[in-house]
């Protein structure tokens, strides 16, 4: 339904919507995806997930970001979250996305930004850092970034999104840096990414095998697609593949039973977990690729 994923992916860009939406708090259902708008109700969620032998990633949402004063203040917070983390004893470290982080205000600034955050990140147990795939425009300057980084540290790693043409080449750059694989989230055209879903599932499966038979960097596969899940599950035991060089990751509030269920099969599982004040745009992406997520309005709609 491509129309229905371009309304919900303008809507994610509507910085009006955003703002009022702030405003307001978690609604219309983004409570369910949203783990809380403050760390101490998300440390709570993370408690509660690791119990259940599940880590967590956290992603301090933020969008719009256009001052070099909100990148600075997304970076305190960052780091605040590696240190809550780190003196509650919990197992999560932190996503982060380069462009809250002022990539699109001047790219030197962000790299100094995002190795404030690795540097502390040492201090805090050498916490893994993990820097979000955006839109294609951004590409470049996350790409540069790594690359100025990964030499420095090994904490920090990135993510692959399989709509791309050049996801395998991409992918190929980072064989020694832990890696995310996704199907990918924003709306790209014919021009840089694949456009049906046989066509991204298909190289979403060919970089999940070359990885996993080329790397021995730790790979994440990211998706809530059982028939992927499945076809992993298979390969990894077909190829001998060892459950410690990857694992699975689902977002918070997607598939929890399955999450449950296949870390209790003894696969390593990481959670990602939102959370925060900027829900919207984050809200809005998770019902353009899924619409039948619009239950999760309906479910909050009915339990008032
Ligand atoms: P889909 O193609 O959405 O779904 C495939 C099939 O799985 C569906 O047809 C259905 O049968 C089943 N299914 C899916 N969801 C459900 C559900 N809720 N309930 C029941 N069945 C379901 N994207 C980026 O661009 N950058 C990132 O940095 C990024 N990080 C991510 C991190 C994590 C942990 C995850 C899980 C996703 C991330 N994404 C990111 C989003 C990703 O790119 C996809 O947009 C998103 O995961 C949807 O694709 P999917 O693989 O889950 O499968």
């Amino acid at each position: 339904m491509p129309v229905v994923k371009d309304f919900f992916i303008a809507l994610s860009n509507n910085k009006f919507m955003n703002e009022s939406a702030k405003k307001m708090g978690p609604a219309l259902g983004a409570k369910k995806v949203v783990a809380g708008v403050d760390i101490d109700s998300t440390i709570d969620t993370v408690e509660r997930l690791n119990m259940r032998g599940i880590s967590c990633t956290l992603d301090n949402l933020g969008e719009f970001v256009t001052t070099r004063h909100e990148a600075l203040e997304a970076q305190q917070n960052i780091v605040e979250i590696m240190r809550r983390n780190y003196n509650a004893n919990i197992d999560a470290h932190v996503s982060i996305k380069l462009t809250q982080l002022g990539i699109n205000i001047d790219k030197e600034f962000a790299y100094k930004n995002t190795r404030e955050i690795l540097l502390k990140a040492h201090e805090y147990g050498n916490t893994f850092v993990n820097i979000d795939a955006e839109k294609y425009e951004d590409l470049v300057g996350i790409t540069e970034t790594l690359d100025r980084l990964k030499g420095e540290f090994k904490n920090v790693g990135t993510v692959i999104q399989a709509y791309l043409y050049d996801a395998m080449n991409i992918m190929n750059k980072y064989q020694d840096v832990r890696l995310r694989l996704v199907k990918g989230a924003y709306k790209e055209g014919p021009n840089v990414a694949f456009q049906t879903k046989e066509e991204i599932d298909s190289n979403y499966i060919k970089l999940i095998e070359h990885r996993l038979l080329t790397s021995n960097a730790f790979t994440s596969i990211a998706t809530h697609d059982h028939n992927i899940i499945n076809h992993v599950k298979q390969f990894v035991k077909d190829h001998h593949i060892s459950n410690d060089q990857f694992e699975f990751q689902m977002l918070y509030g997607f598939r929890t039973d399955y999450a449950y269920e296949l870390a209790g099969e003894g696969y390593n599982f990481t959670m990602y977990v939102p959370f925060g004040e900027d829900w919207f745009g984050y809200f809005m992406r998770r019902l353009a690729e899924r619409p039948q997520n619009l239950n999760l309005i309906l479910l909050d709609i009915f339990n008032k």
